[in-house]
């Protein structure tokens, strides 16, 4: 497999430590908020990736991260941690707080049919981890303690913007609202663990050789991989965002701690952007995967429209473009619903079309090319539909869009079209209009829509034939 690797800024060869196996590890959310649909395609992208490899036929073993302590409202140490800020926003314990919004994100995750990984761990879970990597930094000079907290020292390292194609003074200015820090003996330098001395009301405290305190955002992905995964770590995942500091910072405390390379591949996700630009969760009301599943769209729609561009690009968001996924994945599965079981498989035209769908995932994920295999099946007349199923059942391990699952997917044109039937129904009945009104239930019901009155409106429901 081919993989733009961001650490060598090009599409490298995917080769990983040891033969068949790989070992994955990707940045989980921060449980202050709900994960918008931005955050939730970067977890597509996850997602894609992982599924990609495991069908072609690698052992992986995938770990994530909940940063439920230590993710500073800006991404580098000035500002509160955000737990903090969700604390007083909901009057509740972080504790509280981190179990809501993660059940929350596990909902939307797997309603988009992400697959969960083998280890899923809490930031607040591993915090011995953290202490014995930050005591042995702390040995070997690579960290120091001032004013209360422990900075990383990055002039230790020769090589610390290896992420990033900046140099550091561009890094540092790109940075704004970032407060100096006296503390600090290099303004890049980072935290690993704070103490009550920077936020002095800060709810959730641990014990450790420096004080009581808490551990910096970025320590937490380097023990829980180093701890689950090992010391050699094929592939790591986030968005774009994460390069500079959060990689960047990941990479100088694993390496100094480890005393050789750590990670081979850095794969990252491009943005999903609204028209006003990029999508965040400070602002204001955010638009959820749920939410949209409560305005009528299968969260499978917004998925397929995430497969149709390319990972490295950004996406932009409208409910004119996720229309038009959903319309498109209805007629989809309609065509694949319509397949007959007519012969057996024709093995030859199997694997053929199997080695053109790997062909483009294997080039850098190139999910739309996936997708166009699959329409040249469909459309393929030499092939017979028991054949097309069966590749439709393949290529669904990796795009998984539930495309031969029986449900009833409602295209927004019908749903507006039995929505303004409703309507017309409703004032037929205020008019006196019965037998308009049971007309419109009737053929409804004869196309397999069954109207349901209710004290709040009439709503309906799709019924088998
Ligand atoms: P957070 O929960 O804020 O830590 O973010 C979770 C992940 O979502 C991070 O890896 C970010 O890189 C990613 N992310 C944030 N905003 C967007 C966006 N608009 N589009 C895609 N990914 C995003
Ligand atoms: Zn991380």
């Amino acid at each position: 497999m081919k993989i733009y690797n961001t650490l060598t800024k090009k599409i490298d060869d995917f080769v990983p430590y040891e033969e068949g196996k790989v070992k994955m590890y990707t940045c989980g959310p921060t449980v202050y908020h709900y994960a918008h649909i931005g955050n939730i395609r970067n977890y597509i992208g996850h997602d894609i990736l992982d599924r990609t490899l495991r069908y072609l036929g690698y052992d992986v073993t995938r770990a994530m991260n909940i940063t439920d302590v230590g993710h500073l409202t800006s991404d580098s140490d000035s500002g509160e941690d955000k737990m903090e800020v969700a604390r007083k926003r909901e009057h509740k314990s972080a504790m509280e707080i981190a179990k809501f919004y993660t059940d929350a994100f596990f909902v939307d995750f797997e309603k988009v049919n992400c697959r969960m990984p083998e280890i899923v761990s809490p930031a607040t879970d591993n915090i011995s981890e953290y202490i014995k990597i930050i005591t042995k930094l702390m040995d070997t000079d690579y960290a120091y303690q001032s004013g209360g907290n422990v900075y990383f020292d990055i002039s230790k390292l020769d090589n610390y913007y290896c992420l990033t194609n900046q140099d550091s003074n561009l890094v540092i200015g790109a940075r704004e609202g970032v407060d100096e820090d006296s503390n600090k003996r290099n303004q890049a330098d980072f935290a690993l663990w704070f103490t009550t001395s920077k936020f002095e009301n800060h709810e959730q405290l641990w014990d450790s050789p420096w004080g009581r305190g808490y551990p910096g955002w970025h320590i937490e992905c380097t023990g829980i991989s180093l701890k689950y995964l090992g010391e050699h770590l094929d592939i790591h995942g986030g968005g774009v965002d994460n390069i500079f500091p959060h990689h960047t910072n990941e990479i100088a405390q694993s390496e100094s701690y480890l005393g050789h390379k750590w990670c081979n591949y850095w794969f990252h996700n491009e943005h999903l952007i609204d028209e006003s630009g990029k999508m965040s969760k400070s602002k204001g009301d955010i638009l959820t995967v749920s939410v949209l599943e409560k305005q009528g769209y299968d969260p499978l729609s917004f998925r397929f429209m995430c497969l149709g561009s390319h990972y490295r690009k950004q996406l932009l968001f409208t409910y004119d473009n996720l229309d038009q996924a959903q319309n498109t994945l209805a007629k989809l599965r309609n065509r694949i619903h319509n397949l007959k079981e007519d012969g057996p498989i024709e093995e030859n035209l199997f694997e053929t079309y199997v080695s053109k769908f790997k062909e483009a995932l294997e080039n850098d994920l190139n999910t739309s090319n996936a997708l166009a295999v699959l329409y040249e099946v469909l459309k393929d007349s030499d092939i017979n539909d028991s054949t097309k199923k069966s590749l439709v059942e393949n290529f669904d391990q990796v795009l998984a869009l539930d495309l031969l699952k029986e449900k009833e997917i409602l295209s927004t044109d019908l749903d507006s079209e039995i929505q303004s039937l409703i309507e017309e129904r409703k004032i037929a009945k205020m008019n006196k209009d019965f037998a308009k009104a049971d007309q419109i239930r009737d053929d409804l019901l004869a196309r397999g829509i069954k109207l349901i009155d209710t004290r709040e409106g009439t709503t309906y429901e799709i019924i088998k034939d």
